[in-house]
């Protein structure tokens, strides 16, 4: 079915319960009202022309207004852009340009840019480009075009609809380079999503906090297909992510369920009004995105009342999951692995050199296959090519394993192993030892060119507040509990690392730094 369909059947089964809940735009909707509005942003759209098939951009921060858009833009057959809220001119024309964006809707702004005279600037070198809308200006009046237009155009429209469609081309995160343009159709994240809440136990007593942006799959399949398909309510803090207005949030809203990326949970727990928070709504959520260290998660479970947290591994590529936590596996294995492989999805660990498939256990290229790998990269055939080999198999470029019950366990990225001396380290085992070290708040580890190793390690360390602790401290902590090889040779203690706006550490921009700084 297409999600216009889905969507359908939540809204006739749950017609009164709460769909959307932004607080913070003073915004409540139930799914019959949610039904109602995005049938009419999706009647607006066709009034101002909107095809099948157009690309539809959207570039704004988190809000109520950004889900019916997601949601009436399928309806509508056009495929979604989802632009980054951090995108700054360069690369918002770069993505306009790329993806053929013809229909652009955009907010007034966001931390400081004004998104309304970036967009006019962009949009003159665009071709494709015809129309940007401004949410806070010209919101209320495409609802009254789509009013007058009637349902009579956008229920023809429906019929023409097919669940391979391309319905989003959403951009990787940027993470390891420049963002690629992932193009994926209706049966790609609407089932990914549907089995995204099966594995969370989802059902309409759900009230998920969201602070996870919306741009990325994280925020629209994650959290609102997830939420869509089994009748919760997604519950939108605010624009942008604050450690303090979550917190809030969950206590207010009666939140069950509750996102982030690890470095989002770690700012909550680090927060001042951590202690008095009532955690006792929540029930489950979701840590993902970059790696989970195992401290964090034990906390996030038992201070946090989430007994039930799952860890999910995925990439947009792939809608985005492939593997995912059981809310009843065991702790242990919640905390040390992305839990087993999702329904429908095939997984394979192969010697990244061979392409041959190794013995359980045995570290190698993690390469996935089934109804969730992408349609493609969005007009680049050689990307995909690349990505996506003859055998349907997409390859991840993630080191995994893979245990006998089934379980995954995410080693790293191939592209940040370091080759120290002849031995291969990845920087993900020496940042989970490290994190436990009472006075490390955050730390993690690149590798650095060095001409007598090839690679030498290099740890960035956030200490907690008030907290101190030296090099020569963090070298005697490790010395005699992880082998010398993998004791980091170069210590630079810092208070933010760079990151995209998902909150995932770019290393490729602190090797960068680094090696400037070390000459
Ligand atoms: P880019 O492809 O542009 O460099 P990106 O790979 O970070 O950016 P995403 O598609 O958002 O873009 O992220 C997918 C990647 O995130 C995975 O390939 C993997 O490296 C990492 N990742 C996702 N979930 C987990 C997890 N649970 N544990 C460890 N790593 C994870
Ligand atoms: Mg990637």
């Amino acid at each position: 079915e297409t999600i216009g369909q889905n969507l359908r059947r939540t809204v006739q089964r749950f017609p009164d319960r709460e769909a959307v809940v932004a607080p913070f735009q003073g915004y409540r909707a139930t799914y019959r009202q949610f039904w109602e509005q995005v049938s009419l942003v999706a009647q607006g759209l066709i009034a101002r022309g909107v095809k099948k098939g157009d690309r539809v951009g959207i570039w704004s921060p988190n809000r109520y207004e950004w889900v019916l858009v997601q949601y009436a833009s399928a309806r509508v057959g056009a495929i979604l852009v989802n632009v980054n809220p951090a995108y700054r001119l360069h690369e918002l024309e770069h993505v306009l340009k790329q993806s053929g964006t013809s229909f652009l809707i955009t907010a007034k702004g966001f931390r400081q840019a004004n998104y309304v005279e970036m967009v006019r600037e962009a949009v003159q070198r665009c071709p494709l480009h015809r129309e940007t809308l401004v949410i806070d200006e010209e919101w209320r009046e495409l609802l009254e075009e789509g009013r007058r237009a009637g349902a009579g155009a956008l229920a023809e429209r429906e019929r023409t609809l097919d669940p391979d469609d391309a319905i989003n081309i959403q951009y990787t995160s940027g993470t390891t380079g420049f963002p690629k343009g992932a193009t994926l159709s209706h049966h790609n994240i609407l089932n990914n999503g549907f089995f995204i809440g099966e594995a969370l136990r989802y059902s309409e007593q759900d009230r998920v906090c969201i602070p996870v942006p919306l741009y990325h799959c994280f925020g629209m399949v994650l959290a609102n297909l997830a939420i869509t398909t089994h009748g919760g309510c997604m519950v939108y803090p605010g624009e942008s992510f604050d450690p303090g207005t979550v917190l809030r949030t969950v206590e207010q809203e009666r939140c069950t369920a509750l996102y982030g990326v690890p470095t989002m949970f770690i700012a909550e727990l680090e927060h001042p009004d951590f202690a008095k928070t009532d955690f006792r709504t929540l029930r489950t959520g979701i840590m993902a995105g970059s790696p989970c260290p195992v401290e964090v998660m034990k906390k996030v479970q038992s201070a946090m009342h989430m007994p039930e947290v799952t860890i999910c591994y995925g990439m947009t590529e792939t809608s985005p999951v492939s593997a995912q936590s059981a809310v009843d596996d065991p702790l242990e294995k919640r905390v040390s692995t992305v839990g087993r492989v999702h329904p429908h999805v095939e997984v394979k660990i192969v010697d990244p050199s061979t392409g041959r498939v190794v013995p359980r256990g045995v570290t190698g290229e993690l390469c996935t296959r089934g109804y969730s790998v992408m349609l493609g990269y969005w007009e680049d055939p050689h990307s995909t090519r690349q990505a996506i080999d003859a055998g349907r198999w997409m390859h991840t470029g993630d080191l995994a394993t893979l245990d006998e019950e089934g379980y995954v366990n995410i080693v790293g990225r191939i592209k940040d192993m370091v080759l120290r001396g002849g031995e291969n380290v990845y920087p993900r085992e020496v940042e989970e030892y490290l994190y436990t070290k009472a006075e490390v708040a955050d730390v993690q580890v690149i590798g650095v060119p060095d001409i007598k190793y090839g690679e030498e390690l290099m740890a960035w360390v956030k200490l907690r507040p008030g907290a101190t602790a030296t090099a020569e401290e963090l070298r005697a902590f490790c010395k005699g509990k992880i082998a010398t090889y993998k004791i980091p040779r170069y210590w630079k203690f810092v208070d933010t690392f760079p990151m995209t706006v998902t909150g995932k550490v770019q290393k490729f921009k602190m090797r960068e730094q680094a090696i400037a700084e070390l000459g």
